[in-house]
C-alpha cells in the first residue's frame, strides 16, 4: 500500500476532523501518501480528491464538523455508481480506504470491498453511540457534554418557576445519549427506546417526585423513545393527568452534533486513526476500528453493522436509584 484515501460519510460528528488528521499524519509518519476524498461516497464517484500532507491538517484537531464535508450518496447504492468510484480510486493510485461514518457508511464500505476486493477500514463517527464493537463512537462524549450543559441551564429556569421540563435529545433508535446525559444532568426520569417505562409508571414517578417535595423536574426523552407519543403529545398527556404541573418542552436538536470535540473524542480519534492506517499497512481489511475496555480493537465490519450496541443495564439501575 502506497496511498490511502480517507473520507467522512453520513451525519457529521465532533471528532471527525481529529480522525482525518490522525489518518493523514499516520500516513506521513509511515512515508505513504494520503488523499482526502470530499463529500463521502459522492465525491468518490465524482473524483473530488485532494492530496493531503501532515501540514494540510494543521489546526483542525479542535474543530467540529468535517473539513472533508460529508454527504449521503444515492448513486453509491447502485453498482454503476460504485464502479465509477472504484475506477476513480484506481486512476488516482489510491490503494485502500478509511471510511469515517456510521453503520450506513460501513455497509457501503463492505459492499465495495466485496465487489472489488478493495481494502477498507472503518472508524465509527456518530454522536448516537449506536455501533457494535466499540464502547464509544466519535462525537458521543462531546454530545453528552453539550446535552448536560444545556440541561443545567434549563434546570435554572425549571427550578425558578417550579416547572416540569421535557427535554428531547438525539440518539436515533438508541438511548445512549439520553441515559448517560440524563444521569449526568440529574434528570428525574429518562425515557429510552430500550426500556418501555409505560405512561402510567411515568405519571406515578412524577407524582412521587412531587410528593417527596421536588417542585421542579427534568425528564429526558430519547428521540427514538417508543412510549408511543411525540414529546408534545406527551406534554398534553401529562397536563391532562397532572394539571398541577406547568410543563415546557425543549427539543435540543442539531446543537448536539456540533461544537469543539471534547478531549476524550480527540484522543479517541487520534488512536483510531493510527490503528486504521497501521492495520491496512499490515494487510488487514474489512474491519472497524473501535475501543473496547479502553483498548483499541478491530471488529469485522459485518459484525459492526449487524450487531446491536446494548444499553448498559447497570446505568438503568443507577438512574432509578438517583431519582429516589
Ligand atoms: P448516520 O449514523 O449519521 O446516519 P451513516 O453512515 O449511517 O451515518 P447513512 O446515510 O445511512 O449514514 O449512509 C451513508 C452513505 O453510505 C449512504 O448515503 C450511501 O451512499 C452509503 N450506503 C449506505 N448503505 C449502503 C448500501 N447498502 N450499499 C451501498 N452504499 C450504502
Amino acid at each position: 500500500i502506497k496511498k490511502i484515501g480517507v473520507l467522512t460519510s453520513g451525519g457529521d460528528s465532533p471528532g471527525m476532523n481529529a480522525a482525518i488528521r490522525s489518518v493523514v499524519r499516520t500516513c506521513a509518519y509511515h512515508n505513504i501518501e494520503c488523499t482526502g476524498i470530499y463529500r463521502g461516497y459522492q465525491g468518490m464517484i465524482e473524483g473530488d480528491f485532494k492530496e493531503m500532507g501532515a501540514r494540510s491538517v494543521n489546526n483542525i484537531v479542535n474543530k467540529g464538523g468535517t473539513i472533508l464535508k460529508s454527504a449521503r450518496s444515492k448513486e453509491f447504492m447502485t453498482v454503476e455508481g460504485r464502479k465509477k468510484a472504484h475506477q476513480n480510486l484506481v486512476n488516482a493510485n489510491i490503494d485502500a480506504l478509511v471510511v469515517i461514518g456510521g453503520d450506513g457508511s460501513f455497509t457501503g464500505a463492505e459492499v465495495f470491498n466485496n465487489e472489488f476486493g478493495y481494502p477498507v477500514m472503518g472508524i465509527p463517527g456518530t454522536i448516537d453511540n449506536d455501533i457494535f464493537g466499540t464502547s464509544h463512537t466519535l462525537g458521543f462524549d462531546t454530545a453528552l457534554n453539550t446535552v448536560v450543559e444545556c440541561i443545567d441551564k434549563i434546570r435554572d429556569t425549571a427550578s425558578s418557576h417550579n416547572r416540569l421540563f421535557l427535554v428531547e435529545v438525539m440518539g436515533r433508535d438508541a438511548g445512549h445519549i439520553a441515559l448517560n446525559a440524563g444521569i449526568g444532568a440529574g434528570a428525574e426520569e429518562i425515557l429510552i427506546p430500550e426500556q418501555d417505562l409505560g405512561l402510567e409508571r411515568l405519571l406515578e414517578s412524577l407524582r412521587k417526585s412531587k410528593a417527596s417535595g421536588k417542585s421542579s423536574s427534568i425528564v429526558v426523552i430519547a428521540e427514538g423513545d417508543k412510549i408511543g407519543k411525540s414529546v408534545f403529545e406527551l406534554k398534553d398527556y401529562i397536563e391532562e393527568n397532572m394539571p398541577e404541573y406547568d410543563i415546557r418542552v425543549s427539543v435540543l436538536g442539531h446543537m448536539q452534533r456540533g461544537g469543539a470535540p471534547s478531549c476524550f473524542d480527540r484522543v479517541l480519534a487520534s488512536r483510531l486513526g493510527v490503528k486504521a492506517v497501521e492495520s491496512l499497512l499490515e494487510g488487514k481489511s474489512n474491519f472497524m476500528v473501535g475501543i473496547l475496555n479502553d483498548k483499541v480493537a478491530l471488529t469485522p465490519l459485518e459484525n459492526a453493522i449487524k450487531g446491536h450496541s446494548e444499553i448498559d443495564r447497570e446505568l438503568l439501575r443507577v438512574s432509578d436509584i438517583m431519582s429516589t
